[in-house]
């Protein structure tokens, strides 16, 4: 037997489909698909079992398409962007954590025992922090965030986080420059962890409009997207104890400039350039001597 979509729901995809393909949006079919998800408040999988859809709700779908053509985030119009095995609360104001990011807990896992304490630099809205915090709960983990704006929506991830049975993560707000964050945690980190913003300025004009969403201090980071390596290196080496695990992301085009900046600070071991599962370099590591 044939499983037929009830014609509501496939009438509104093809239109939204259609709608988000003409706006050149890639993934236009799976983008509807969530967006009727959402206003439906059913799994993507939902769909095909579901109901036809009312004026009330196509209504709302067509809203939504409306303003994903104009460039406004899947994410942003969902609320939330999914994260290893999260679903995070995001908005304005907060960068919108990317798929391939992921891939920085599983480089940390040796390191992420009973007794470890783990520091997120530039949580922004968690992923990273309650990650490993829902993954590894015998770690103590600590998110640092400077935007006041980021800190709504980590405070809310984390809060949710906890009420559904993770355990905590302890939010600091700070600025990762200030040479006096978390002194009292100096030497005794087993890992330090970071997503800084790398973009360079330098190609600004060229990025896809999306990018406009997330904000500027997410993304941007001097010229040539490097200017923060320094600082999340110089605090790290202070934070982590000697054998404690590094992990930063950043552009393919930075690996050399990242892994030359570490081997020359005289204070790492491993460092390493890690690719992402499409064997592009963004990643790099090192361990503390
Ligand atoms: N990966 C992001 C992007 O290219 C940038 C993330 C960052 O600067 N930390 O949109």
């Amino acid at each position: 037997m044939q499983l037929m979509q009830p014609s509501g729901v496939r009438a509104e995809l093809a239109a939204g489909t259609a709608e988000l393909t003409a706006a050149g949006i890639a993934s236009a079919r799976a983008e509807a698909e969530l967006l009727l998800a959402h206003v439906l408040g059913c799994s993507r999988t939902r769909l095909l079992l579901g109901d036809h859809v009312g004026p009330a709700e196509a209504g709302r779908f067509h809203q939504l398409l409306n303003r994903r053509a104009t460039g406004v985030p899947l994410q942003h119009l969902t609320g939330t962007a999914p994260f290893r095995h999260l679903e995070l609360a995001v908005g304005p104001g907060v960068f919108i954590p990317r798929p391939e990011t992921e891939l920085l807990v599983e480089l940390a896992a040796p390191w992420l025992v009973a007794g470890a304490t783990v520091v997120d630099l530039g949580a922004g809205s968690g992923a990273i922090a309650l990650s490993v915090a829902q993954e590894f709960p015998v770690a103590r983990v600590i998110a640092v965030e400077r935007s006041e704006r980021a800190l709504q929506w980590l405070r809310r991830n984390a809060g949710n986080r906890q009420a559904a049975g993770d355990s905590a993560v302890e939010v600091v707000p700070g600025d990762l420059t200030d040479p006096a964050l978390l002194t009292g945690l100096s030497g005794g980190v087993a890992a330090v962890l970071a997503n800084p913003p790398y973009v360079p300025e330098s190609i600004r004009a060229g990025l896809p409009a999306e990018l406009a969403h997330d904000p500027d201090e997410a993304l941007f980071a001097g010229p040539d997207g490097l200017a923060l390596m320094p600082a999340v290196a110089e605090l790290a080496a202070r934070l982590l104890r000697p054998g404690g695990f590094l992990g930063i992301e950043h552009d393919e085009t930075q690996a050399q400039a990242v892994s030359r900046l570490l081997s020359g600070a005289g204070c790492w071991v491993s460092v390493a350039g890690r690719p992402d599962l499409t064997g592009r370099p963004r990643f790099s590591t090192a361990v503390r001597a």
